[in-house]
């Protein structure tokens, strides 16, 4: 399976030059294809082939006097650039046509020098890494890195980013076998809430971290002394990184807390079964805030790669399971019951009910059917397969390396 490795990068002041303008030109590219695409459709004409702009907006354009400087960045990023765009407007057409499941996918859109993220992709023939710890990008450098972790196998691909906070990192695509763990017969229901933020079915509960709420009251203040400061101003944007700051290290915080949660869970369990939660739904109404908070999404998703990572059963339960609503000791159904009722007792049989244990036992009643209904746990929540997009690998996590697995591909010494 392909899993996607990422690090901090500490380019000097030369290479975050060469770097911006690199971010810049594959930006630059990006734009004139997309321009000429749909100049193109507003004109009925037909789709223009990327071998045609690859020709006009690359090869052709580095010998125009307005885009010369084209031709200071690697020709890898500046094709990546186009196939990125290939790609984007595939997956938009692929959406039309019904040939991609899901949620449909909007054609794609102008990307801007103040966007929060800047990156360019680069493939095997414009990096490689160097027997010092460094890696070289083309016509940038050799980057330093600190290498949290060992990359399992030679990577295929790199991507270089910015994010808001000024911070670089390279991420690289790594195809590797699953990494199966030794079978256990232990399997766990689990149901996410905003009390605590997951309840197993055999009772144990992770408390909600709430990290955004305590961090507001800075985020606050210091939203406060941005707005204040003279537009265009050079304390403006010093304000800027500091709220940028402190929101990265906000979502920081909520990965670590979900890569360490779901490890353990995944570790613990053979099979694990979720609800599948309309969080775009939830995301609307007053708990907005709490619920995106909480980033179910995000730890689901982790919760499914470590599944197939570590050869486990993953299963999402349907949403419309009445998972608070059924006794999991006898099954009778007593209704629907308002948000603040915490515990409840079944009107057939008198057990008291924890409300989340209770919908966390149900989730894993209603999964172990399912998985034993013989349907594919490799499915996703519409019934379509899995893509086969790399996936964020987990960053450093305690113990590892073990003994006995290989080194850092092509890093010796390392
Ligand atoms: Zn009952």
């Amino acid at each position: 399976m392909q899993l996607r490795y990422n690090y901090r990068a500490y380019p000097d002041a030369a290479q975050r030059r060469a770097l911006a303008s690199a971010f810049g030109c594959a930006r630059v590219v990006w734009n004139d294809c997309l321009r000429d695409r749909k100049q193109a459709h507003a004109a009925g004409l037909p789709y223009v082939k990327s071998a045609a702009l690859s020709r006009l907006r690359i090869t052709q354009a580095k010998r125009t006097e307005e885009r010369a400087w084209l031709a200071d960045v690697s020709a890898v990023v500046l094709q990546q650039s186009l196939r990125d765009l290939d790609t984007a407007y595939r997956n938009f057409f692929d959406g039309l046509s019904g040939k991609r499941q899901g949620r449909k996918v909007g054609p794609p859109r102008y990307k801007s020098k103040k966007d929060t993220r800047q990156s360019i992709r680069l493939n095997t023939n414009a990096f490689c890494l160097r027997g010092d710890g460094t890696v070289y990008v083309a016509k940038v450098g050799n980057l330093a890195v600190t290498w949290s972790r060992r990359l399992p196998a030679a990577p295929t691909s790199l991507t270089v980013t910015k994010d808001s906070c000024g911070r670089y990192f390279v991420s690289f695509v790594v195809d590797t076998e699953p990494d199966v763990l030794p079978e256990l017969q232990t399997d766990a229901g689990i149901d996410l809430g905003l009390s605590a933020f997951a309840v197993l079915s055999d009772g144990r509960k992770i408390g909600s971290p709430r990290f955004l709420r305590r961090a507001e009251k800075k985020l606050k203040r210091l939203q406060r002394e941005l707005c204040r400061k003279a537009k265009g101003s050079k304390n403006r944007a010093k304000a800027r990184i500091k709220v940028a700051r402190q929101h990265a290290r906000v979502a920081d915080r909520r990965r670590d807390f979900h890569h360490k949660a779901s490890t353990q869970i995944i570790r613990d369990n053979q099979a694990v079964y979720v609800e599948d939660l309309a969080v775009s739904g939830l995301g609307r109404t007053r708990l907005a805030k709490s619920v995106h908070d909480a980033g179910w999404s995000a730890f689901v998703a982790m919760l499914q790669y470590k599944a197939a990572l570590h050869g486990r059963t993953f299963t999402k339960v349907d949403r419309a399971f009445p998972s608070s609503q059924v006794c999991s000791t006898c099954g009778f159904r007593d209704g629907p019951k308002p948000l603040h009722v915490r515990e409840w007792t079944c009107g057939a049989c008198g057990t008291v009910h924890d409300r989340d244990h209770n919908a966390a036992r149900n989730v894993l009643f209603e999964g172990r059917r399912i998985v034993a209904a013989g349907r594919a746990e490799t499915l996703n929540a519409c019934g379509a397969p899995v893509r086969r997009a790399p996936v964020p690998a987990q960053r450093g996590e305690a113990g590892s390396p073990r003994k006995g697995q290989p080194t850092q591909a092509g890093i010796p010494g390392l």
